[in-house]
């Protein structure tokens, strides 16, 4: 074949990506296409968005290297791909398969009319290769862990470093828009490939027990990158896996299991498209959640009262990141103590995070809210000022992220309102005033909401 389309979608890397090495097995030129395409560039997302067009420009950048370029055509994929496949007279399209119900409608559509030929690339393993014997998927994490553990592990296909790839000249490129800078995440595969190094040479043999540590970076912060595939997951658990056998380390092993987390939230929603919709569990979708605005704003904005849900709140609204920890506290917090719909949470994650992912999304607040696939037990509710003593023992998260507690003693660090009088002025911060008293009581909104969940179970 002369000429194909490598139509990229969340794999913007050159390294390791099946449906560009597959383009140039079969073809002698490849059109490497970003369609920004009006159903998910409009997302109200605008710090992933930003990071997505800082990632193009690098994607642009990589791909100059090799004598090639990033063509970008606003529209809808299914007038788009027919007029580039017309002006550069491509005869195939090659792209990662997706798996949200959106981008399987897309390429099925595409599909229909077009020579769409999907790879996998998402994913290191694909939903249906890891089921159980029957073929049923799995519901629960630790049988598909077991089973996508033993499933052989294809090798990566490497750096396409000194590939030349041909692009025909002269075809028309919209600029690629300048993003806003999304400070500590550069966008790009060679950003991403950093991270993943130094991660290994420095941070995993302690990520075992730093992982949960609100106060110390002791996560990879690779998630946005594996969300618009700067970096390949095959690769990375490849390179983890080796890293597990060679040091015997248990720190490698817990960041695989992570990874395969995602890989399982990716199976759960190819599988059962409607989470986005609804709980898992039918039990648990009559919870007569509260209407309660005023609460969601306080929580939307870290103004809730409660220090390490707030600093956790305002990290995000400041980067577009959040710690693991941070996010499992904060939306229990929304759930479980505020009563309100986990499905507001998850939209407003999906407004905020530059890691936005439909699956892993869903799959965190489900989990979180009891009401999904191997979720935590409903009756098991996070104790925020526990969480954070625990998690952040000095304090220093907290400081960090809410500056009205800055000079409140660590033994109050987590819960201000135990100051007297004098305490608070000394602090500087007098509670109700410079900042919020708690906005519910922990014990008795444990009790309300334990009795909505029972309710909703007793009404199925
Ligand atoms: P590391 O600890 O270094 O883990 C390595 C990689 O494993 C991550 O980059 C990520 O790809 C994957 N991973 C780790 N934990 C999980 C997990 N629990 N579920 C799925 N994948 C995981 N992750 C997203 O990528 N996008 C989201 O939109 C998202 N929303 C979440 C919402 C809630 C309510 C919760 C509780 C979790 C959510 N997560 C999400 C999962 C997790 O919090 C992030 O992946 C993690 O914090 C990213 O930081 P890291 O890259 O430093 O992770």
């Amino acid at each position: 074949m002369k000429t194909a389309i490598w139509w990229v979608r969340r794999d913007l890397r050159v390294e390791d990506n099946p449906a560009l090495k597959a383009a140039l097995e079969v073809s002698a030129e490849v059109v490497p296409l970003f369609i920004a395409d009006e159903g998910s560039m409009r997302l109200d997302a605008p710090k992933r968005i930003a990071f997505l067009w800082n990632g193009l420009r690098a994607l642009d950048g990589e791909l100059r290297k090799r004598g090639s370029r990033l063509i970008v055509r606003s529209g809808r994929p299914e007038e788009v791909l027919p007029a580039v496949l017309a002006e550069s007279g491509a005869q195939a399209v090659f792209a990662e398969e997706d798996y949200s119900p959106y981008a399987r409608a897309r390429d099925l559509k595409v599909g229909d009319t077009l020579p769409l030929r999907l790879s996998v690339g998402l994913t290191a393993q694909h939903p249906v290769a890891v089921v159980k014997n029957d073929g049923a998927p799995y519901t629960v994490f630790t049988p598909f862990s077991k089973a996508w553990k033993a499933l052989p592990q294809s090798s990566p296909a490497g750096l396409l470093a000194n590939t030349r790839i041909h692009t025909p000249q002269g075809l028309f490129s919209e600029p690629i828009a300048a993003g806003a800078e999304v400070p500590g995440f550069p966008a790009g595969e060679e950003e991403a490939r950093r991270r993943l190094e130094q991660f290994l040479a420095q941070k995993v043999r302690d990520y075992h027990d730093g992982r949960n540590q609100l106060d110390e970076e002791g996560t990879s912060r690779l998630s946005p990158y594996f969300r618009f595939g700067m970096l390949s997951a095959r690769l990375a658990a490849a390179k983890m896996s080796e890293s597990a056998r060679k040091a015997a380390s248990k720190g490698a092993e817990t960041w695989l299991n992570e990874l395969i987390w995602r890989e399982f939230y990716q199976a759960i929603l190819y599988h059962f498209p409607g989470v986005l919709k609804q709980a898992f569990n039918p039990a648990l979708r009559e919870i007569a959640w509260r209407d309660a605005p005023a609460d969601l704003a306080a929580w939307k904005a870290g103004l809730t009262g409660y220090p390490v849900v707030d600093a956790s709140m305002r990290q995000l609204a400041a980067t577009g990141w959040m710690h693991n920890r941070g996010r499992m506290i904060a939306a229990s917090f929304l759930v479980k103590d505020l009563l309100i719909n986990w499905q507001e949470g998850e939209t407003w994650f999906m407004h905020s995070l530059i890691d936005g992912d439909p699956a892993s999304n869903n799959g965190g607040w489900q989990w979180t809210a009891g009401v999904g696939t191997d979720a935590a037990p409903y009756f098991r509710v996070f104790n925020p000022v526990l969480q954070g003593k625990k998690f952040d023992p000095r304090g220093d998260f907290v400081r960090a992220w809410v500056p009205e507690l800055g000079r409140v003693p660590e033994k109050y660090i987590h819960e201000p309102w135990l100051m007297n009088l004098q305490e608070q002025s000394a602090a500087g911060c007098r509670v109700g005033r410079d900042y919020p008293a708690p906005l519910v009581d922990h014990s008795a909104a444990r009790e309300r909401t334990l009795e909505a969940f029972r309710a909703s179970r007793l009404r199925w």
